[in-house]
């Protein structure tokens, strides 16, 4: 069920009851919290942005201490592959949404608090509607351009923000807070050109996110109650194989393009090439046997577009494909993208093409926008084809 964050949480000030002394009486018994200081909890609202590695363990956390209203960002939906760290869910949820999924098992866990499932894609669209009941955001998406829309959106509507990123062994993690601090655009000003990869091309240490969103979900809690020193203006560096944290300062940049004192970003903005789940749902598909059958009945008037990574492509790919790279489409448009560009027969239907189909999905939702050509994508990608047309095939 969904539900919209409510004036009905008891004030601050209000006394905890006898359920919440027992509940909370670790914490009671801290002179930083006290019975204040959890009142101070109950009465807060985070937004967990992503129920991925980081949100799962940084949810738990915050749901266990009282925090009274959470919310949870996420539009995708379990898969088995999320089970190895996405410590929420079960084996039971694959093919639930997370949002839900996620709600359902924090309110076991506390049904004091109040759970918000937002099973939307953030965009800049809707990041102002979403953020404005809550305090506090903390943000575990594991895509780039979503960590940058929401750093500027905290910064733009004064939010506190504590994020975090992971990659392989190793995690970062700081905070931001309006006007004491630098934001995440200080310390990388622009999205780098062949962004890293996401954790379902790179892999990363299941136990890793629980260490950072554990992190974030102290810094929350610190910023929430205003005790201790938050990592502002302190980049926190975990590695997890040498077993070492480390730390470097970063200040506010006075150019930066957000936070800077001429800024040049008024609101978020959609990173380059963004393109919603709902445009990739209505992306025409062809299976397997169905691209190969058309192949051999009208191969000329089909042009396969391959858009993994060129070193995934010298690797093996089908007779005839070009390889135009998601990264340049979504950079430069696909016209501008092609070595050689293949508008000459204008007739040609456009097969897109990638190693397990979500690439290929958004460069099709890309391209159905501009031009007004058909295009196609092969579901289930390379892999799906090997196993269903050719499994000689080199990926
Ligand atoms: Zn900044």
């Amino acid at each position: 069920m969904l539900a919209t964050p409510s004036d009905a949480q008891p004030a601050a000030s209000a006394a905890l009851s006898a359920a919440e002394r027992q509940r909370y009486a670790r914490h009671l018994s801290l002179a930083e919290i006290g019975e204040a200081g959890q009142a101070r909890l109950r009465a807060a609202r985070v937004l967990i942005v992503g129920a991925g590695g980081l949100g799962c363990p940084a949810a738990l956390y915050l749901a266990a201490a009282g925090v009274g209203t959470i919310g949870l960002v996420d539009f995708d939906r379990v898969e088995e592959s999320n089970l190895q760290r996405q410590v929420l869910f079960t084996s039971e949820d694959i093919g639930e949404l997370k949002a839900e999924r996620a709600c359902a098992r924090l309110a076991a866990l506390n049904p004091g608090v109040q759970l918000i499932a937002h099973a939307i894609e953030l965009c800049a669209a809707n990041v102002r509607e979403t953020f404005a009941p809550y305090d506090l955001i903390v943000d575990g998406s594991d895509r780039i351009g979503t960590r940058y829309l929401v750093n500027d959106a905290c910064v733009l509507y004064g939010k506190p923000l504590v994020s975090a990123a992971i990659h392989r062994f190793e995690g970062q993690a700081m905070s931001y807070v309006p006007g004491r601090g630098p934001c995440y655009r200080c310390l990388f000003p622009e999205i780098a050109e062949g962004t890293l990869p996401s954790c379902s091309q790179a892999g990363v240490l299941g136990v890793l996110p629980g260490v950072l969103g554990s992190l974030q979900a102290t810094e929350a809690i610190k910023l929430l109650l205003d005790i201790g020193a938050p990592l502002l203006g302190r980049v926190l560096v975990y590695d997890g194989l040498s077993m070492r944290f480390d730390e470097f300062r970063i200040a506010r940049r006075a150019e930066c393009a957000v936070c800077g004192d001429h800024p040049s970003i008024h609101a978020p903005q959609d990173p380059p090439g963004f393109c919603t789940v709902e445009e990739q749902r209505r992306v025409p598909r062809l299976l397997p046997r169905e691209l190969a059958a058309a192949l051999a009945r009208e191969s000329g008037s089909l042009r396969l577009i391959d858009v993994r990574e060129p070193e995934e492509f010298a690797r093996g790919h089908l007779p005839g494909a070009i390889n135009v790279p998601l990264p340049r489409i979504e950079q430069q448009g696909f016209a501008a993208a092609q070595a050689a560009p293949c508008d000459e027969v204008a007739r040609e239907r456009l097969v897109f093409i990638c190693r397990s189909g979500a690439r290929s999905l958004r460069a099709c939702a890309l391209l159905r926008r501009s031009a007004g050509r058909e295009v196609l994508q092969l579901e289930g990608g390379l892999l799906a084809w090997r196993e269903a047309v050719d499994p000689t095939l080199a990926l």
